[in-house]
C-alpha cells in the first residue's frame, strides 16, 4: 500500500470513528500477509478487536456511571464469614434476571457485615450484563432529590433516575430524614415498583422503618410496595473488619 493510501485509509478510520482498527490495521496486515490470511479473515480479525474494545470501553463508562463508593466484587467476598447468606441464592442473583423480573433485592444487617461489599458485587455484575445502574446512600439520594427539587429540576433527576435498571440504596436508616426528604425517598422507590429494580441495605429491621419514613402510613404503603417482590436477606453475626483487626491482634500477641 503506497504512504497516500494509507494516509488516506487512516483518515477514513477516524472519520468512521474506529480508533481500534486504526491503531491495529498494519501489523494485522503485516500478520495477514506472513500467515496468509483471506481478505476476510483479516477483515473479521480487524473488526473483531474495534468490537471487543468498545465493549469493554461500554463497560467501564458504565461503572463509573454507577458510581460505586469502593470496587468490591464476589473474588474478593469470603461467604463463609457469613454463614447466614444464602450464596447460591446470591451468586443467582448476580446472573440478573431478577432485574428483568424488576424484582427488588434487600440486604440487613448490623454494620460491617458486607452489606456494601454485596450491594457493590450485585451492581457490578448487572453492568457486565450492560445494564445501567447507580449507587446512591440513602442520605445522599435524599440531599440530591431535595437539591434538584430547590432548583426546579426535580423532574430531570427523577428521570434520570427512571432510565436506571438498578437503584442501589445503600445505608437506609443510619440517619432519619425531614419529612420532606422522606416523602421524595417515597416517591423514588414508589415510582420503580414493579417498573425497575431496586437495592437496599439497611441495618433497620422492618419493623423500625417507621422511624426514617416518618408516618405509619407511608412506611406501611412503602414495606407493601417494596417486599411485594422482593429478595430478602439477612447478613447476621459480628463486623467482619472488627473480627480481621482482632484475627490480627490475636496473632501479633502470640508472635
Ligand atoms: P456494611 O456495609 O454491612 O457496613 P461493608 O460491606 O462495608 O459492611 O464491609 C466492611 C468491610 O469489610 C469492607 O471492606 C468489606 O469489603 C469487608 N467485608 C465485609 N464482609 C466481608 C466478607 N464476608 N468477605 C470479605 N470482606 C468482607
Ligand atoms: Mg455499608
Amino acid at each position: 500500500m503506497s504512504d497516500h493510501d494509507a494516509q488516506l485509509l487512516r483518515t477514513h478510520l477516524k472519520q468512521l470513528r474506529l480508533p481500534t482498527m486504526l491503531a491495529e490495521f498494519e501489523k494485522l496486515a503485516r500478520e495477514a500477509a506472513t500467515s496468509q490470511q483471506t481478505y476476510e479473515q483479516y477483515l473479521l480479525r480487524l473488526s473483531d478487536l474495534e468490537v471487543a474494545a468498545r465493549a469493554s470501553n461500554a463497560l467501564v463508562a458504565r461503572i463509573k456511571a454507577a458510581a460505586f463508593p469502593v470496587h468490591k466484587d464476589f473474588d474478593t467476598f469470603d461467604f463463609t464469614a457469613v454463614p447466614s447468606l444464602n450464596k447460591p441464592k446470591i451468586l443467582e442473583l448476580a446472573r440478573g434476571e431478577w432485574l428483568d423480573q424488576h424484582y427488588n433485592v434487600c440486604l440487613l444487617g448490623s454494620v460491617g457485615t458486607g452489606k456494601t461489599h454485596v450491594a457493590t458485587a450485585l451492581g457490578l455484575a448487572a453492568c457486565r450484563q450492560g445494564r445501567k445502574v447507580r449507587f446512591f446512600t440513602a442520605g445522599n439520594l435524599v440531599t440530591r432529590l431535595e437539591e434538584a427539587q430547590k432548583v426546579y429540576q426535580l423532574d430531570r433527576f427523577l428521570a434520570q433516575l427512571d432510565k436506571t435498571d438498578l437503584l442501589i440504596c445503600d445505608e437506609l436508616g443510619y440517619l432519619s430524614f425531614s419529612r420532606g426528604g422522606a416523602e421524595l425517598l417515597f416517591q423514588v422507590f414508589a415510582e420503580r415498583y414493579e417498573r425497575a429494580s431496586l437495592l437496599i441495605t439497611t441495618n433497620l429491621a422492618f419493623s423500625d422503618w417507621g422511624q426514617v419514613f416518618q408516618g405509619e402510613r407511608m412506611t406501611a404503603a412503602l414495606l407493601d410496595r417494596l417486599t411485594h417482590r422482593c429478595h430478602i436477606f439477612e447478613l447476621s453475626g459480628e463486623s467482619y473488619r472488627f473480627r480481621e483487626s482482632m484475627k490480627t491482634k490475636k496473632g501479633k500477641k502470640t508472635e
